[in-house]
């Protein structure tokens, strides 16, 4: 309590910084940026479950590029989609209404410009 505590070195491997506690402000506001798991954004068991259903019924993308294809030159889907892109925790997350089949390939490209492109 009475001795000042050394500076530490920001915990965020690469980062030189020095710093009271925890990580340097630049990283801080970095790691609030990043996107939570996906546990906690609601991927967890039931939409596990719910997806796979989902998919044994629509076994192809359905993705604005492969929608238009007929079935045997679309990508094969292995992943669900939220149309609305909000998610498991979303409010219409569990209704099949909002959700479309995708391959991983064309789900990736979908999240990134989602992520990145507004
Ligand atoms: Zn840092
Ligand atoms: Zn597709």
């Amino acid at each position: 309590m009475a001795t000042r505590k050394a500076k530490q070195v920001c915990p965020t491997p690469g980062c030189p910084t020095l710093t009271d506690a925890g990580r340097c402000p630049p990283c801080q506001a970095q790691a609030r940026a990043a996107r939570p798991s996906t546990h906690a954004r609601g991927y967890d068991r039931r939409w596990r479950d719910a997806s796979a259903r989902y998919l044994e019924d629509h076994p192809y993308c359905e993705c604005e590029q492969c929608a238009p294809l007929p079935p045997l030159q679309r990508d094969l889907a292995t992943e669900v989609d939220h149309v609305d892109g909000l998610g498991p925790l979303g409010p219409r997350g569990f209704d099949p209404a909002n959700w479309q089949a995708m391959s991983k390939r064309h789900h990736s490209a979908k999240t990134a410009r989602e992520t990145f492109g507004t």
